[in-house]
């Protein structure tokens, strides 16, 4: 069966029940979920890659879904970012939860904010790998980069004494899909050579994209919203006159 472009890119796929959807139109296909050192690149294995690159909430309700099913994936979690902190209560709860469910969790890097020569990635990856141990209590042993620069894209060395998501194979000698955007710009995984082969296949989904419905910008929308509302709070919560400013200003509303 093919699907018309419109019916990749409707956004009711782009849900909770439309991942759930396309975990188990894998399985029936005969997939097997493995991590990346046990997937073989000419067998039906999917390696399930979450990049968090927006928030870690949401990667929750993700990791849950496989879960269910008794699948491990990869959860990639960015250390210096604003729009997370993978060290507050909350966010570190979020990520224990992910790696108390049986999933691995690894380093995204952001090599964007280090000089662009091997050896200072290396050191850089080292001390973020470190870093993010110290976090969550468990090695980490894998590494993915955040929207790498091409030159980096099938890179072969390993990366602060790891592998990474974009050596050449799990990058180029098995199939690689991304919902990058909030769709599947460059094809539905389905369609993907590598499936109707019946071969290795890398998948890369942003758990933003799946927990709200709606169209991509609306998503962002939400998301930005709900930030901003526990921002407020925690500002109340950490200087009272904030707090009661802001609950008069609600009583007067409610009023
Ligand atoms: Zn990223």
């Amino acid at each position: 069966m093919t699907r018309s472009q419109t019916e990749i890119d409707a956004p009711a796929a782009f849900s909770l029940d439309g991942y759930a959807a396309l975990i188990d139109q894998f399985l029936a296909r005969g997939y097997q979920v493995r991590s990346y050192t046990e997937a073989l690149a000419d067998q039906p294995h999917l390696i399930l890659r979450h990049d968090l690159d927006m928030s870690l909430q949401a990667a929750r309700h993700i990791a849950a879904i496989e879960s269910e099913r008794e699948l491990r994936a990869h959860y990639f979690v960015l250390l210096r970012t604003e729009m997370y902190n993978p060290w507050s209560a909350r966010g570190r709860a979020d990520l224990m939860a992910i790696a108390d469910a049986g999933h691995e969790i690894g380093l995204h890097l952001d090599a964007s904010l280090y000089p662009d020569r091997l050896d200072a990635l290396n050191e850089a990856c080292a001390v973020e790998c470190d870093a993010l141990e110290q976090i969550i209590g468990r090695a980490v042993s894998m590494v993915s980069l955040h929207r790498p620069h091409k030159s980096l894209l099938g890179l072969k060395d390993s990366l602060g004494g790891r592998p990474h998501s974009y050596q050449p194979r799990f990058f180029s000698d098995i199939g690689y899909c991304s919902d990058s955007r909030g769709a599947w710009y460059h094809g539905h995984p389905s369609d993907h050579p590598a499936v109707l082969d019946k071969r290795a296949l890398q998948l890369l989904t942003h758990p933003i994209w799946w927990v709200t419905d709606g169209e991509a910008v609306a998503k962002l929308d939400r998301f930005a919203e709900e930030r901003d509302d526990l921002l407020r709070a925690e500002l109340a919560a950490n200087c009272e006159p904030y707090g009661a400013a802001r609950a008069a200003r609600s009583g007067r509303r409610t009023a």
